[in-house]
């Protein structure tokens, strides 16, 4: 059998040098622990990951400025083979943005212009903040079609590398829908790096990839017309009731949404800020929706007994509360600040969702609880879900995802940080022969894209 050796590169004291004459001495970081900050992201959300990678982190971490030392220091990396790591905010999950085999974090925070909104499109830098894009977006009149709940911290690149999609998704589909993507501009890990524009369907090949084939330099997204949106909280004890109420409000187009969340109890009690909304024993959801619609909707659920119990005013510019906060994959954060035990998995539930959604409490009482989020996919609502699920092991975790295959939910797997097994990459073939292309070297992000027969860090031994 063959097995294999892994042969670390080594920075040493000529690498630094190089890099500090191309950013400045103080943008190098060698010390332990701001590399180990600068090296990690959420991925102790799967307390897989969290034995996998706690013991993994760069070299060092360059933070860049701008595009001709992005460009600089690519090409010391290509010229002494050393693994490029891409961070933004450093809010991924599963591990996208902790180096495998040391070598160097380029942080991109501080290339964060945002270069035109003209007519309804936002031209951007790799590390400009969505918040950011987003406020400036609204006074020109427009918004964001699809943000991730960790919008104040995560950057455009690292959420089209790295992320799918979120508030906005139920009207605007996730990244990948529809022309949400204008172009990415990826540049090439060589010691002469290139560039290539991605325009329209084009991109797809580059989203989602975890900077390992190619690093973003520039994007183009299209802006929605911007929307006043109330936030509201309604709850039910009677599960089956507000989940058929909800699902209406969401497969009703008459009605504007950027956000459709429902949470079983007990979920809400980890909620501790919006304690007084949310009645013990009762099941929640979370709907935002533009403003002059919400009386009607507020009408429309009091009249199906469902109670009402709170309503956010838009503000301009927006501003804290964002009940947003609390959905998507923060729904996993706030749950495991109340019990570390807890983590979750990402499904899509088929047209029989009521009655998948029926199978699962009862197969999984008290070790599974029901987190649902609308989107919209393919022009059609489609329900998915990140459910809370109480760990005890390992084995018992992938007993529980057999069985959502079992009864037909489609999954994708937050428990690896390999591209190949998480899911949403029917195109992988697409992004290898992309992979050649821009990192003919194999040193963007190594290990990630597991079925890349090119990795320089592994030497195979007889
Ligand atoms: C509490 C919580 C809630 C979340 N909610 C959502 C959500 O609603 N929707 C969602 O989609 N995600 C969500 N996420 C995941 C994550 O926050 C988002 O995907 C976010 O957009 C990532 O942006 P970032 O700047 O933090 O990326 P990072 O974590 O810095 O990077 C993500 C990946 O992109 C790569 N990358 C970064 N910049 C570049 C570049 N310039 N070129 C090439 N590759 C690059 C990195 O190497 C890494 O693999 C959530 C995570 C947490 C912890």
């Amino acid at each position: 059998m063959t097995q294999s050796k892994v042969i670390l590169p080594k920075i040493n004291d000529r690498h630094i040098s190089s890099f500090k004459e191309v950013v400045g001495e103080e943008n190098v970081l060698t010390d332990f622990d701001s590399v180990e900050k600068l090296s990690k992201d959420f991925y102790w959300y799967s307390p897989i990951l969290k034995k996998q990678l706690e013991n993994k982190q760069a070299d060092i971490a360059v933070k860049i400025g701008d595009l001709a030392e992005l460009q600089a220091v690519v090409s010391i990396c290509a010229k002494n083979r050393l693994p490029i790591t891409l961070r933004g905010g450093g809010t991924g999950n599963y591990g996208q943005c902790i180096p495998l085999y040391r070598g160097v974090v380029l942080d991109i925070t501080k290339m964060n212009r945002i270069l035109s909104l003209d007519g309804g499109v936002a031209r951007v830098e790799p590390g400009a903040r969505l918040f950011a894009i987003e406020t400036e977006a609204r006074k020109l009149g427009w918004e964001m079609r699809c943000l991730p709940t960790t919008f104040v911290k995560s950057t455009m690149g690292g959420f089209l590398c790295g992320g799918s999609g979120g508030i906005g998704s139920i009207t605007h589909g996730m990244i990948r829908s529809g022309d949400n993507m204008k172009s990415i501009t990826f540049m090439s890990a060589e010691e002469e790096p290139r560039f290539r524009k991605f325009e329209e369907e084009e991109v797809l090949t580059t989203l989602h990839t975890y900077g390992t084939n190619g690093i973003l330099v520039e994007a183009e997204m299209r802006l929605a017309p911007e929307v006043a949106y109330d936030q509201m909280i309604f709850v039910s004890r009677d599960w089956e009731r507000l989940l058929d109420w909800t699902d209406g409000v969401a497969r009703n187009e008459a009605i504007h949404k950027r956000l459709v969340s429902m949470f079983e109890w007990p979920v809400p009690v980890n909620f501790l800020s919006l304690k007084k909304y949310l009645p013990e024993g009762n099941h929640v959801v979370f709907l935002t929706a533009k403003q002059e619609q919400c009386p009607d909707v507020i009408a429309d659920a009091l009249k199906n007994g469902i109670d009402h119990t709170r309503t956010i005013p838009h503000t301009e510019p927006m501003k804290p509360p964002y009940l947003s906060d609390f959905t998507w994959n923060h729904t996993t954060l706030w749950a495991m600040k109340k019990d570390p035990t807890m983590t979750n998995y990402q499904m899509s539930f088929g047209p029989n969702f009521q009655e998948q959604i029926r199978l699962l409490l009862k197969k999984f009482p008290g070790e599974i609880q029901m987190h649902l989020e609308w989107i919209k996919a393919d022009d059609n609502p489609l329900l998915i879900s990140l459910p809370l699920i109480k760990y005890s092991s390992e084995e018992r975790l992938q007993e529980i995802a057999d069985y959502f295959t079992e009864i037909g939910i489609s999954t994708a797997n937050p428990h690896t940080y390999i591209l190949e097994e998480g899911g949403m990459h029917p195109d992988i073939e697409a992004k290898r022969a992309l992979k050649s292309e821009m990192d003919p070297h194999g040193i963007l992000n190594p290990g990630k894209m597991a079925t890349y027969p090119h990795n320089p860090f592994v030497m195979a031994i007889n």
